[in-house]
Order: C-alpha cells, then structure tokens, then sequence
C-alpha cells in the first residue's frame, strides 16, 4: 500500500529514534483553554469557581510548571527546553467572568496566562465582553493577548479570500485596540483547514492552536497546536489530574494531512516517530467516544471507520499507557479534529462549496 503521509512541520532535525524520550522531556507541554468562569446557566463553556480553585491547586501542590504559551512554541522551534511537567493556561473569548473570576485567582497563583481575543465582539461592545480598557488592563497586570479571529466564523467554510480579509480587519482591529497586534492565534471552534493553516502562518503568526485534546510535543504541527478543553463536565478534578500528567504521542505524520476531509468516512493512517514497545495497545476514540478498531503495524497506526463521520467536528484521540522509564504509567495522547462538512438550512454541505 502506498501510504500518501504528508510530513508535519518537524520542529527540531534532532529528535531521532533512541532520544526520543529526552526529547520528550524537554518540548513537551500539556496546554489548557477555558472560556467562561462562574457563569453556571452556560456549562458547555464555564468553568465553576470550585472547579478553578481545584485546577490551580492541582498546578500548585504536583511539581508542575506554569510557563507562558509563548514559551511552548520558541521550544517547539528550537530555542530552548522547557521544563519537566510544563502547562500553558489560555482563555478564549474576552469574556467578563475571566476579568473578574478567572484571572485574579489564576494571577493569585502568579500563574501566566494568554487570553485569545476576537476583535468584533469586543469592537461591538457585546455585554458579556471585555472593553479594550478593561483587556489593556489585563495586558499591563502579565496577560498576554492572543489573536481569534475578527468574526469568530468557522474558517473551513469561507473562502480564502474571506480568510485573509478576516486576519487583516483583525490585525487592523487589534492596532486600533492596543497599538499592537498579537503573534499567536487560534482558530475559532478550533477549525482549520491546511489552507487555513497556511494563511495564518502567511499572515505573520508564529503558531495556531486548535480545540483537539492531546499533549504538546517536538513534532506537533506548532499551527495545530493541541489544548485541552476545560468546561463544567471535563474540569472535573479527576480528569484534570489526568489530563496535566498527559505525554505526547509521538506522530510524525498524519493522513489524510487537511483535517477538512474530501472523503467520509476516511481512511487515517497516523505514522508514530520513535519505537514505542508497546505501540500495538494504543486505543483510538471516534466521533461516537468509542474506540475504532485499529491495525498496528511497525511504526504505522491504521484506522477505516466503517460509517460516515457526522456532519461538523469530529475528534479523533489515540492513547496509551507509556511504559517509558521517566513516564511510566502517563499517559501519551493525541488528539487531531477532522471536519465532515457544515449544516446550511438543514442540508449537509461541503465546506468549500459554501
Ligand atoms: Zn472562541
């Protein structure tokens, strides 16, 4: 068979069979997003206070480090290490319930935080939105500010000359708002197509990130990045201590490469980097939560969903107990986001025939 792996971004030439897992240690992180804090009539997005007060003793009592977002992706390029058992906290929205629960509690724990902003809302003075006064304020207290788009739209299913006019209206928006604009950004819903990935990267960002779980590591794609997702159902405390001591699955390549999928259900071949020993016990989760069946083979992860992925966002997520000497009994996950096409008026439609 021939295997058609398009080649992710390698973030460093260095990492060969053998020092896998020195190299694991010093680029891996685990990165959180959270949306909304204290808000309960909104569970899907919120995170209640307990929950919160619960993840940052987590943070604080386990030997973890709490290093800013921009620091995973210098890492991730080269430039340093980070430490062992690092974690990056982000924010997505620009909602009010960060300024005034979120973040004096997470700036209590002098825990570094970046908060993604989309520039319309906040232009629009929506009500549950931060004002520019209120997020300059944030960004003089140590919050660093993050791009999200201008009009929150899902990227895959506007055109590419919709996509770069709502990266310039940003930018354009962010000056205007801060008299800077940011270098990191993330993808509204946490979809991107390749070309949308392109575009981003072509418009001066130096990462993007994504909503698929999934630990960090040196070969992730560093403009689909993987965060975790924290809301009232997955902040559990039991999940959290979970998630924080997650280990990259080290993927070298995925097919096929766009997560925007021409064909439904796929055929996913996922090429693992370094020798695991017990690579064949990985388990893979499909768009029902249930496991897919897979066929390992060497190296070689291969996945033929028997039906149709549904209509929007699906999540794939592969883990596995590692049996690594320094990670023994974590567990390494990846987590990748294919899109099967968006609901119009009730009709399935393709997302570039929009
Ligand atoms: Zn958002």
């Amino acid at each position: 068979m021939k295997l058609l792996l398009i080649r992710l971004c390698f973030a460093t030439a260095l990492f060969t069979v053998g020092t896998g897992h020195i190299a694991l240690a010093s680029k891996a992180a685990v990165i959180l997003m959270y949306h909304r804090f204290g808000e309960g009539d909104l569970p899907s997005t919120n995170t209640t206070i307990a929950q919160l007060e619960d993840h940052i003793e987590a943070l604080k009592e386990g030997g973890y480090t709490v290093v800013p977002l921009a620091d995973v992706v210098s890492a991730l390029n080269g430039a340093h290490s980070l430490p062992p058992r690092s974690v990056a906290i982000t924010v997505d929205d620009a909602y009010r319930s960060f300024l005034t629960i979120g973040w004096p509690r997470l700036k209590a724990a002098a825990f570094p935080v970046t908060l993604f902003v989309a520039t319309e809302g906040v232009e629009a003075g929506y009500s549950d939105m931060m004002t520019w006064d209120k997020i300059l304020t944030l960004q003089q207290e140590g919050v660093s500010i993050g791009a999200h788009s201008h009009g929150h739209n899902h990227f895959p299913s506007l055109s590419a000359a919709a996509v770069n006019q709502d990266l310039a209206r940003m930018t354009a928006t962010f000056v205007r708002g801060l008299g800077v604009a940011p270098k990191l950004f993330a993808y509204p819903y946490g979809e991107a197509s390749l070309a949308d990935m392109t575009a981003v990267r072509d418009a001066g960002f130096t990462a993007g990130f994504g909503q698929h779980s999934g630990a960090v590591g040196p070969l992730a794609n560093t403009f689909y990045l993987p965060r975790f997702a924290l809301n009232e159902q997955y902040g559990s405390a039991k999940r959290f201590r979970l998630i924080i001591e997650t280990v990259p699955l080290p993927v070298a390549a995925i097919s096929p490469a766009d997560p925007v999928l021409q064909q439904n259900p796929p055929t996913i071949t996922i090429e693992v980097a370094d020798s695991l020993s017990n690579l064949a016990d990985v388990t893979c989760f499909g768009p029902t939560g249930a496991p897919l069946a897979v066929d390992v083979r060497a190296n070689i992860l291969s996945l033929t969903p028997m039906t149709p992925f549904p209509i929007g966002r699906t999540r794939l997520n592969c883990t596995l107990q590692s049996v690594d000497r320094i990670t023994q009994g974590r567990w390494h996950w990846f987590g990748w986001q294919m899109i099967a096409g968006f609901e119009s008026e009730g009709v399935a439609v393709h997302p570039r025939n929009r």
